[in-house]
């Protein structure tokens, strides 16, 4: 591997929201290309779009990116990353430095004032579309204001953008990833470079900071490849540096969909209008804002609010956020192999790698060019296979710190004592960090606030056959309450003698049926014996009563 440590990459996120996994993986490929060849990586925030920015948006992504273990040499400052000599990171604060630029091409005569009203473009646009031809600006009515009346109007404070004089002829880039393409002359008209705000448009600012910032390769998602060819031809009217340009493939739901964040709102929508609701679900958002959103496809439900919907909906909603995933309990150096792997991989069948062999590794020359598929099942089978590898003591320490931040109620309500059992009980089957508390809500229910799942499952084990599970719970109460040590094996021991003796040895997944229902109020939880140890005795025994009480009434 050559060390470069003149090479320069940069990660350049817009912070509309949070961050997407796409958005993510072309971080990890910046960050790992730089890593590998001595060079640095750059973190730059592109916030000139001012209504969709935020700085709470921001610091999202700069949590993000760290949780993943991709840390930057320049950029924000932020946990020990960032800072350096090309600032401010922020573009919001490098007007002055657009507009110097922007002055020049103005000048020079490659750059102009036009002051088109949006009812004037609308009209051209609309008369392409009925020529059905592409929309392209048409350059004549601008050429024909004088200088004097540009600046007379420029003073009047008449709204204005400034749009690049696009040179005629074919424009060639020179892809790493895809190769030389060529786009025909006119396929790129004079496009804005400023907008009436004052801001410039993410073209200029781009080509700017790039160049000012000396970034010298630039990796991102496909979908960029046309705005490429703006910024080269901009970077010549500049007389900057051309960087290297690698375009990532984009990364596709299984189904070939766009993987996107308006994925959560497509399922809650789907599911609302199968369960035909006419009104919003209790708790969730009020009934206008509910009618907007599932009549518009195209409108969002903010986090909180689709996390309603969801419950209330009885649904999970795909992770699509690397939050989303950070949630959901996968591990970040999981997150980081299985990103890498959607376009790219080391060959000789090798899948499983830590992100030192991808920083020393990873090269242009096997990324895909053809779009990446997102398989949730294999993301799900690799977290598996790395939690199992955990020693217990690590395990532990990250259910714990997940459970503090996304489970605050959970980890108050049992005992470090619980927990560590829980947590021994859980290791071996676990696919996510999440799922300990998703599957174990019945241990964090006070007693008297347990019910039972109203379920075909739950009835047939409690009510079907004679004897029926109830049967069987009378009598393994009086076991249970015998029991001298109450621990898994303690517990095993008195119920598997009883079982012998009532002839029921090979039936012990029978009896352990009855049990699990009447202390959790579910078919489904860690194995029996771990979980009546969980619990405690007098809870297990207060549970067991409670659920004979309740069926016996329901029963008669
Ligand atoms: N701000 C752009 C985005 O978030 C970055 C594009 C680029 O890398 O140049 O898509």
């Amino acid at each position: 591997m050559t060390h470069t440590p003149s090479l320069r990459t940069r990660f350049a996120p817009s912070p509309s929201g949070h961050l997407h996994v796409g958005g993510a993986r072309t971080a990890l490929f910046n960050w790992a290309f730089a890593r590998g060849r001595g060079g640095k990586f750059i973190l730059r925030i592109e916030d000139t779009d001012q209504k969709r920015s935020s700085d709470a948006a921001s610091v999202g992504f700069l949590k993000d990116l760290k949780w993943l273990g991709i840390d930057w040499n320049e950029g924000p400052e932020f946990e020990g990353c960032g800072g350096g000599d090309f600032g401010s990171y922020f573009q919001s604060e490098r007007l002055d430095m657009y507009n110097k630029f922007l002055e020049q091409l103005v000048q020079q005569g490659k750059a102009y004032y036009a002051f088109d009203t949006t009812a004037e473009l609308d009209v051209e646009r609309k008369e392409s579309k009925s020529r059905n031809e592409a929309y392209r600006y048409d350059r004549s009515r601008a050429d024909a204001i004088s200088p004097e009346q540009v600046q007379a109007w420029l003073k009047e404070g008449k709204s204005a953008v400034i749009r690049f004089k696009t040179p005629a002829g074919a424009i060639a880039i020179h892809d790493e990833i895809l190769g030389d393409a060529t786009l025909p002359a006119g396929e790129v008209d004079d496009f804005v470079i400023r907008k009436a705000d004052g801001f410039p448009t993410y073209h200029f600012a781009v080509v700017v900071d790039d160049e000012l910032m000396g970034v010298t390769t630039v990796l991102r998602a496909q979908e960029h490849f046309n705005n490429t060819a703006k910024h080269v031809v901009l970077q010549d009217a500049l007389g900057f540096r051309r960087p290297t340009y690698g375009h990532l493939p984009l990364i596709f739901n299984p189904d070939g969909s766009k993987m996107s964040k308006r994925d959560k709102d497509k399922l809650l929508r789907k599911t609302a209008q199968d369960k035909k609701l006419t009104a919003p679900p209790a708790n969730t958002v009020d009934a206008t804002r509910f009618s907007a959103w599932l009549g518009d496809k195209n409108s969002q439900l903010d986090f909180a609010e689709a996390t309603a919907m969801a419950t209330a909906l009885n649904i999970e909603l795909p992770e699509i956020n690397v939050d989303d995933f950070r949630r959901s309990g996968y591990l970040p150096q999981v997150m980081c192999n299985f990103l890498a792997l959607n376009g790219w991989g080391p060959g000789n069948d090798l899948e499983k790698f830590d992100n030192a062999f991808l920083c020393a590794n990873f090269a242009l020359d096997r990324v895909q060019k053809t779009a990446a598929k997102f398989d949730r099942v294999k993301l799900l089978a690799f977290n598996l296979d790395a939690i199992q590898k955990l020693p217990r003591e690590a395990f532990s320490g990250l259910v714990k710190a997940h459970g503090e931040i996304y489970h605050p109620e959970f980890m108050k309500k049992i005992t470090a004592a619980q927990f560590d059992l829980l947590v021994a009980a859980s290791h071996e089957r676990s696919k996510t960090l999440d799922e300990l508390f998703r599957g174990n809500r019945w241990l964090a229910l006070g007693d008297e606030e347990l019910t039972w799942e109203k379920s075909k499952q739950v009835e047939k084990a409690l009510l079907a056959g004679t004897p029926s599970g109830l049967d069987r719970l009378k009598e393994l109460r009086g076991v249970l309450e015998a029991v001298a040590t109450w621990t898994p094996a303690g517990i095993e021991e008195s119920i598997r003698q009883w079982a012998t003796t009532a002839g029921l040895a090979e039936q012990i997944g029978q009896i352990a049926q009855p049990l699990r229902v009447g202390v959790t109020g579910s078919t489904v939880s860690p194995p029996i014996f771990d979980t009546l140890a969980i619990l405690g005795k007098s809870s297990s025994l207060r549970r067991i009563d409670r659920c004979l009480q309740d069926f016996a009434t329901a029963k008669t």
